[in-house]
């Protein structure tokens, strides 16, 4: 089946959850505690691909202390919605850690099952200090005990896009986050779990 494209990507939301406006002022808020509580200290920030590359780079520009970044890249639902639980790491980190207060910078944490693994996975390997920062907390559907130490907003239990969040590799360059209309996934049937 070709797929639908619409001419402006907003005409496919049919809820805007969080302004442009309101991530903003979220993120600048973020950007000042982290500076604060990392004051003095080696923090590296790890951004996980792709979902938190628009939060990362927004993110870094308010904290106004030395650091420095990197990236992992992980899949969690691969094409579809559904968590399966297993993690795979398809991009690593490039740099050690070891000694370093590493905060990982992620977009969303929904079952918590990817961010556990991840916070494990970085606590092998010697460094200062792991933490999480979430834009997003959805927190309904947890399986794995996660709580971030750094989140934006707490969100119920809908399938989002925008801000870097995709459905199936669209929607990322959305500058809001909100709620798909049904049609995106009535294509083809398929749609979030
Ligand atoms: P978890 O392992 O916590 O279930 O899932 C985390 C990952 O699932 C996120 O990094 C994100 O890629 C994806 N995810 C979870 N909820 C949503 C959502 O509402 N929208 C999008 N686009 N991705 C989501």
């Amino acid at each position: 089946m070709s797929e639908r494209l619409p001419e402006r990507i907003e005409d496919d939301i049919k809820e805007i959850l969080l302004s442009a406006e309101q991530i903003e002022s979220k993120v600048a808020q973020l950007g000042e505690e982290i500076s604060r509580d990392y004051q003095g200290k080696d923090l590296l920030l790890v951004c996980i691909l792709k979902g938190a590359l628009v939060f990362m780079a927004d993110l870094m520009r308010r904290i106004t202390i030395p650091m420095c970044i990197d990236t992992m890249a992980v899949t969690s639902y691969g094409a579809s919605t559904v968590s399966s639980g297993v993690v795979r790491i398809v991009k690593d980190l490039d740099a050690a850690v070891e000694g370093k207060h590493v905060l990982i910078v992620e977009d969303i944490v929904d079952s918590g099952l990817t961010l556990s693994y991840l916070v494990s996975y970085l606590k092998n390997r010697k460094p200062a200090s792991v933490r999480v920062c979430t834009l997003l907390d959805k927190p309904d559907r947890r399986q794995a005990p996660v709580v971030p130490d750094y989140n934006g907003f707490v969100i119920p239990d809908k399938f989002v896009v925008g801000y870097g969040l995709d459905y199936r590799e669209k929607y990322r360059n959305l500058p809001f986050v909100g709620v798909p209309m049904d049609r995106v996934w009535n294509g083809d049937g398929e749609g979030p779990a």
